[in-house]
Parts: structure tokens; C-alpha cells; sequence
């Protein structure tokens, strides 16, 4: 027997809806490129939203046709995002801080159709757009009298010329939730990237559980900061959630600097942030030696690098924030895990507390987690036994855009069918249920949030004449959390210095991903399978200091 309930798909355009109804004046603040503060609604954006899906219909976009976007966090941005999804749309937010071969090589894998970009991305757009074949049309985020002449883009038009025609009357187009509604490619493993490509129903129940209390806590009694990018996994799905919720969202456009970001805070009143480590690091800096404090801050979620213990005090003691600690990842929508304490934890001292609140946290329903030995059994949840971390869940990636790598999963259960996407994390569980990341099994490297594919800096390293063999690892930075280094073995007769080889890294890759040293050693060590050993190797360089 079926229940009777009404079977509404769960579509993006739903939020918006719903935001423009029930919360039409809560106000959406953005930082602008130019550098003044835009302020409206979520009416006027959800007006905004409409015609952007008219203007795409003008232009004759098929369903399912791919809008990439090169841009900060800003209502621009996130009138594409509700314009391009809810009108069937599929929206690519594509990071900027990529080389711009590999931003080309994702606009061509993914088959853009048309790219809207903020003009600080003008000199990367006008670097690409040739080798983009499948983008038909360039949209500047600029009002018209701001468009760049002679730009040698082209079909480029700006945003506001491009959308002021349109009426901002629109009937959403209603489809199967399962309908992919944005994209986004993930640096991080080794080969090319791959996408995670997620759907309306996966995107919206991930709004709903991430404003739930235990989860990111969003409500409409908060004003809210994502500084994590819009082009970085859906700013962790906040501009969904903020529409939900009606919280008064903060965009904090190009500038990320402390000084931005805390006299934004101040000025909008904002309640709630979210980043990553190096954001917080660098705001920190800045407030501590003016003895600057917060007016309303009071929480503030810290993903995508384990946040440092001092971070954590700093916020409680100094500050009076409440650091809510996050795992997750662009496979995963992305959040997996948050860490809020049990009831039965207010008990407990201070230091206890402490304890816990560093764990990666516990799972959010939604997200089913278990850790496994190297035969794929599963191991106990004691807090001690550690094993690679296993997802599964409705929003979590089945299988990459195009199956790229193939199938992904990895399979267990009774019928052996149990699908479980391997995250490539290591942790250990607790008897609460409290997850903690201890390693990586996978060969990358974060470094201010951003992936540094460790087996890159090495192909080039060994692309170099005089290499014969080399290994990047990361070592742990102040600022960045991580920063890649490169032991590296000469061919026996031949020389190249440190700086040389740096110097060969240039126009390879991103400059931020290019190694902060080369440590030459004798040998690098092999394990049985003829694999680099580098747990070996960090040993190796146990003592090794990074040049400051
Ligand atoms: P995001 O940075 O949004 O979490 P990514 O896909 O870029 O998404 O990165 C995911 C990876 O980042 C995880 O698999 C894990 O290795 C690392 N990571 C994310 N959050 C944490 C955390 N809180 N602690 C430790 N590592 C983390």
C-alpha cells in the first residue's frame, strides 16, 4: 500500500519560492567587486532569479545545458544559482585559483555553454576563452556601462544588459528531482579532476539537514557569513540553507582579508561564519594586536582542514564564538559530519569538552559512515581502532560526471550490493558516534583549503633532465596548514640546484601549488608494491623545517 501524501519533487526553485514568500524582506548584503556594498532582498533576488531564466531561454538553452561561473560570493552569483537550477539549468561553479589549463580542461569536459564571470577574472577569461570550444557566450558580472571595450572576448555582454530585458515573471519548470542541478569538479585525486554532479533532491534535503540545530544551526534570527566560496562545493550548501531559513545572507565578494571580513561582520551584524582554517587565521591576526572584539558573532563553522586546537580557544576565550567543527566533502554535497556536543556533555570540564569539540564530530542523518581494515571489514567504534572512512547516503556521489575513474564505490553487505563511497580519510570512531580524521589515504595535499595534487608537483619534478626520482609530501605550515616540498633524487653525474628546479615549476601549475622546497636526498624509500613509501619518508624528514 502506497501513503497518500502529496508527492511534491524536491526542486531548487522551491527555495527561492519559498524565501520570496514567507521572508521576501530579510536582506541579502553582498561586497561588491567594485569594492561598495550592494544591499537587497531575497524578493528582489528571487525577481532577479526569473530573469535569469528567461534570459537563458532567450538564448536558447537547451534542458540540462551546462552555466559555468568564474566568481566570488555575491547576489549576482546567487541569482545564477537559482536561475540556471530552477529553470532546468545545470550550474558549474568552477575555481578560479585552478591553472587555466586545467579551468579550460573542466569548461570542455563539462561542455560549458555559456560562462559568467566577475571582472577580476577578466585576464584569466581572456587567457581561456579560445581553448573553451563549447562556450557560446561570455556574460561579464557588471552593470552595462562597465563592460570592458576591446576585451577580444567574444559574444561578451554584461550581466545586468543581459538580464534587464527580461520580465521578471517565470513558472519554474517542474521535473524529476533526481534532474542534475549543478556541478562541481574536484582537484583533489590523482589524473584529471572529476565532478560531482548533484541533483535537485540531493541539494535540497542537504539544505534542510544542514539548518538543523545539531548540524550548521542556521535560522532566521541569523545573519550569516559564508566566506567558503560559492565555487568551492555550494558554499557548503548555505546559500540553499539561508534561503530556507531566511537567514540575512553576508557575501563578502573578493575581499578575504581580516580587516574585510571583520569590519563586514561588524557592519552587517553578522551572527555566523563559515571557512575554512586560513580564513579564521588570517581574521585572528588581524583583531588580536588592535584588540578588536566581536559585537554579535556568536558561532562560527571551521571544515575542509582540521581546525586547529588554539583556534578553537581563541574563539571561545577571547572572543565568546562557539567553534562548531566540520568534515565533509565535494563528494558529499559536503557536509558528513559536525561536531556538537550530547547533552551529557555538560557535565564534563572545560578541557573534556575540548577534547571532543576537536573530533571531526558525529554524522548527520543523511550520512551513514563506517571505517574498514584493508579487507573492507569494519571495524569497532572504540576512538582508538582507526580505519578508511566509508560514506554513503542520498547526497553522496553514486559515480562521477561522464564516469570518470568508473565506479567509484566500493562494495560490502550480505548480497555484496551495499554501495559505499570510499573518502580516501582515515579516522576512528567513538562509542558516541565522534568521528576524527587521523590521515589521508589518498595522495593529495590541502593548503589553505585548496588541493595540491602531490603527484603533479612530482611528474614535473621528474620531467626535469637531472631528476631521477622525486616525492612530494606536505608539512605542516602556520598558515596554510599544509605546504608541499619535494625530496627529489639526482641522476647520478648531473646537478640542478633547489632554485633551478623551483624556477621549473613556473607556468606548470598554479604558483600556490608550486612546492615551498626541495630537499635533495640519497633515496627515497620503496615498499614491497615498488610504491613510494612517504609515511617513511615524513619520517625521513622528521625534523625537516620549512625556510621561513
Ligand atoms: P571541503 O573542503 O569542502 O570539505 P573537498 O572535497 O575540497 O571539500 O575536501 C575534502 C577533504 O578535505 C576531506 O576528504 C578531508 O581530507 C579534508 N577535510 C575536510 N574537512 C576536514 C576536517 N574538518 N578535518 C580534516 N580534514 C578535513
Amino acid at each position: 500500500m502506497l501513503g497518500l501524501m502529496q508527492s511534491q519533487p524536491l526542486l531548487i526553485s522551491g527555495l527561492i519560492d519559498f524565501a520570496e514568500r514567507h521572508h521576501g524582506d530579510a536582506e541579502i548584503v553582498s561586497r561588491r567587486v567594485e569594492g561598495d556594498i550592494h544591499r537587497y532582498t531575497y524578493k528582489d533576488s528571487a525577481g532577479r532569479a526569473r530573469q535569469v531564466a528567461n534570459a537563458l531561454d532567450a538564448l536558447k538553452l537547451a534542458f540540462s545545458d551546462r552555466v559555468a561561473t568564474l566568481a566570488w560570493n555575491g547576489y549576482r552569483h546567487f541569482e545564477l544559482y537559482y536561475g540556471v537550477s530552477g529553470s532546468g539549468r545545470v550550474l558549474h561553479t568552477i575555481n578560479p585559483r585552478l591553472h587555466p589549463d586545467q579551468i579550460a580542461w573542466i569548461a570542455n569536459h563539462a561542455e560549458d555553454q555559456v560562462l559568467c564571470f566577475d571582472l577580476s577574472f577578466l585576464p584569466l577569461v581572456q587567457a581561456v576563452h579560445a581553448k573553451c570550444g563549447t562556450i557560446k557566450h561570455y556574460i561579464a558580472l557588471c552593470d552595462a556601462d562597465k563592460l570592458p571595450v576591446d576585451s577580444g572576448i567574444p559574444n561578451l555582454q554584461s550581466y545586468e544588459a543581459w538580464i534587464s530585458p527580461q520580465p521578471a515573471q517565470y513558472t519554474w519548470p517542474s521535473f524529476d528531482e533526481n534532474t542534475a542541478s549543478s556541478i562541481c569538479y574536484t582537484s583533489g585525486t590523482t589524473g584529471n579532476p572529476k565532478a560531482a554532479l548533484y541533483s535537485h533532491r540531493s541539494s535540497t534535503l542537504h539544505a534542510y539537514a544542514a539548518a538543523l540545530p545539531d548540524v550548521m544551526c542556521i535560522s532566521a534570527r541569523d545573519a550569516i557569513l559564508p566566506v567558503v566560496p560559492m565555487f568551492h562545493v555550494n558554499a557548503w550548501g548555505i546559500p540553499y540553507s539561508a534561503a530556507l531559513t531566511g537567514a540575512k545572507l553576508v557575501f563578502p565578494g573578493p575581499a578575504l582579508d581580516g580587516k574585510s571580513i571583520y569590519e563586514l561582520i561588524e557592519a552587517e551584524k553578522v551572527t555566523y561564519a563559515a571557512g575554512v582554517p586560513t580564513v579564521w587565521q588570517m581574521l585572528l591576526t588581524h583583531m588580536k594586536p588592535a584588540g578588536l572584539k566581536f559585537s554579535t558573532m556568536r558561532r562560527t563553522v571551521i571544515g575542509g582542514s582540521a581546525c586547529p586546537p588554539a583556534m578553537i580557544t581563541a574563539f571561545r576565550d577571547d572572543y565568546g564564538v562557539e567553534v562548531l567543527h566540520a568534515w565533509g566533502m565535494t563528494e558529499m554535497s559536503p557536509l558528513g559530519t559536525l561536531c556538537t556536543l550530547k547533552n551529557k556533555h555538560d557535565a564534563l570540564s572545560d578541557e573534556e569538552k575540548m577534547k571532543i569539540r576537536l573530533k571531526q564530530g558525529r554524522a548527520i542523518y543523511g550520512v551513514d559512515m563506517k571505517i574498514v581494515d584493508a579487507e573492507g571489514g569494519e571495524l569497532p567504534w572504540d576512538g582508538k581502532t582507526f580505519g578508511d572512512l566509508l560514506v554513503r547516503g542520498p547526497w553522496v556521489v553514486r559515480e562521477y560526471f561522464k564516469n570518470e575513474g568508473g565506479d567509484p564505490l566500493v562494495y560490502s553487505g550480505a548480497d555484496g550490493k551495499e554501495g559505499w563511497f570510499p573518502t580516501g580519510d582515515v579516522g576512528t570512531i567513538d562509542p558516541d558516534g565522534y568521528l576524527q580524521i587521523t590521515d589521508r589515504s589518498k595522495d593529495v595535499i590541502k593548503s589553505g583549503g585548496e588541493w595540491i595534487s602531490s603527484i603533479d608537483v612530482e611528474n614535473i619534478a621528474v620531467a626535469h633532465p637531472a631528476v631521477a626520482m622525486a616525492a612530494c609530501i606536505g608539512v605542516a605550515h602556520p598558515k596554510w596548514d599544509e605546504r608541499p616540498i619535494v625530496a627529489v633524487v639526482r641522476r647520478p653525474g648531473m646537478d640542478v640546484t633547489r632554485e633551478e628546479l623551483l624556477r621549473f615549476y613556473d607556468g606548470k601549475i598554479a604558483k600556490w601549488q608550486v612546492p615551498d622546497d626541495v630537499v635533495f636526498v640519497e633515496a627515497i624509500p620503496i615498499g614491497a608494491t615498488g610504491k613510494m613509501l612517504k609515511t617513511r619518508l615524513r619520517e625521513m624528514l622528521r625534523d625537516y623545517a620549512l625556510p621561513t
